[in-house]
């Protein structure tokens, strides 16, 4: 029988702020929200990507002979990428002489994941850390995250769950019941407001966040957006929501990242500018949270 495979975009070794102690983080791709802030929009397709860093590109043309679908062609005598004919196969990318090219998405089984993982179970051991699902959001391949999460706990590994929450109960049950501990996001509790910088309304998220708090260990994140969910009203009331609806888990608050911006210009999509919170405003923010920090 064919080993179930995923698409990983990234391992993360020694990853702090992923769960408990010192941990592997594996990135899957595909997500089922579309947050127009999203820090790894490499990350939103299931299937494999290129990034092509202009910046670094001296216009050589090795990637044009590389390339069997004629996605790189000569303009005016340049060589000149078309995103709409890219198949995603990766071949430009060890030819280009200066990195400039580079593929986000492998095709991997859950074995080859595994030798990865094994790499720092010393780390793991010492600091009761493990290994972290997260993405893009690992409910986008819930066979392969199942397996993957099924595969290291049998090694004895404390396993995180890293989701967003959009998916449909029996297939998140299914992935948690091989999950020791989970880390959601809540993004914002007003339907609308969510729908309208997500793509998707949060009924089912909250629903779905009541229902992890009663089967696992649960910390809740909270990515600040500018204008979006960082003011007192937005953060107050998923405070609320987690003391009155999940039992008071810890919630953690994440500013705003400007490093996820330049890679919206690598996938030729336009992508936020917003301003990261100064420490005062996140140390008000986080007042809001009492104790469940
Ligand atoms: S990833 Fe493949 S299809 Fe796309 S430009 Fe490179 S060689 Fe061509
Ligand atoms: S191989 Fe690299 S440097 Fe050369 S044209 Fe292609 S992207 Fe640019």
């Amino acid at each position: 029988m064919n080993p179930i495979r995923g698409v990983v975009f990234n391992i993360q070794r020694c990853s702090l702020h992923d769960g408990p102690g010192i941990r592997t983080t594996v990135f899957l791709k595909g997500c089922p929200l579309g947050c127009f802030w999203c820090q790894n929009p490499e990350s939103q397709a299931t299937s494999a990507e290129l990034l092509y860093d202009r910046r670094k590109c001296t216009l050589c043309g090795a990637c044009r002979s590389a390339c069997p679908h004629g996605a790189v062609r000569l303009v005016q005598g340049k060589p000149t990428y078309d995103r709409t004919l890219c198949r995603g196969c990766g071949r430009c990318c060890p030819v280009c002489p200066n990195e400039a090219r580079s593929l986000s998405g492998k095709t991997m089984s859950a074995d080859e994941v595994l030798a990865e993982v094994r790499r720092d179970v010393k780390f793991y051991r010492r600091s009761g850390g493990g290994v972290t699902l997260s993405g893009g959001e690992p409910m986008s391949q819930p066979r392969f995250s199942r397996e993957l999460l099924g595969r290291c706990r049998q090694e004895g590994l404390h396993t995180t769950l890293d989701t967003c929450g959009a998916a449909p109960w029996a297939r998140l049950r299914g992935v948690l019941e091989q999950a020791d501990f989970v880390l959601l996001d809540i993004k914002h509790l007003d339907p609308a407001k969510h729908a309208a910088a997500t793509g998707r309304d949060n009924r089912l998220i909250l629903a779905n966040a009541k229902r992890i708090a009663k089967l696992k260990p649960l910390r809740l994140r909270i990515p600040l957006i500018p204008g979006f969910n960082d003011d007192a009203a937005a953060i107050g009331a998923i405070a609320a929501f987690a003391r009155n609806e999940l039992g008071g888990p810890a919630i953690d608050l994440l500013p705003y990242n400007r490093l996820g911006e330049i890679k919206y210009d690598f996938l030729d999509r336009e992508g936020p500018a917003l301003l990261t919170q100064t420490d005062e405003r996140l140390r008000e923010l986080e007042a809001l949270l009492g104790d469940t920090r």
